[in-house]
């Protein structure tokens, strides 16, 4: 028999329980892959990080509408803590809007 002079032997199991090991985080970007980015974009990060900060380059880049938040507590108007609960679609919203304005007689 051979003698594992190296440690070979410990090598290939930790080897072994590393493949079976599910990755530790997974990268993916909701915010991305909703926006219909490509896979090998929202893949390649993800929406955010450890302690809820912001690492998506896209929501970075966005400020809010409603309270000018940016960057590392970016978040759409939809996540924004200003929007009041019961909050449905900015666009229902937006249509009940161009209805009113424009449907008085
Ligand atoms: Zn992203
Ligand atoms: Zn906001």
């Amino acid at each position: 028999m051979w003698r594992d002079y190296l440690g070979l032997a410990a090598v290939l199991a930790g080897l072994r329980a590393a493949a079976r090991a599910p990755a530790p985080r997974p990268s993916l970007c909701v915010f991305c892959k909703q926006n219909g980015e490509a896979r090998h974009i929202y893949t390649a990060h993800n929406l955010r990080g450890p302690g809820g900060r912001v690492e998506c380059p896209v929501l970075r880049n966005y400020v809010c509408p409603q309270c000018g938040a940016t960057e590392d507590g970016a978040h759409t108007r939809r996540f924004c803590p200003l929007t009041r609960p019961g909050y449905i679609s900015v666009y229902r919203c937006f249509t009940s809007t161009a209805a009113a304005g424009g449907g008085a007689a």
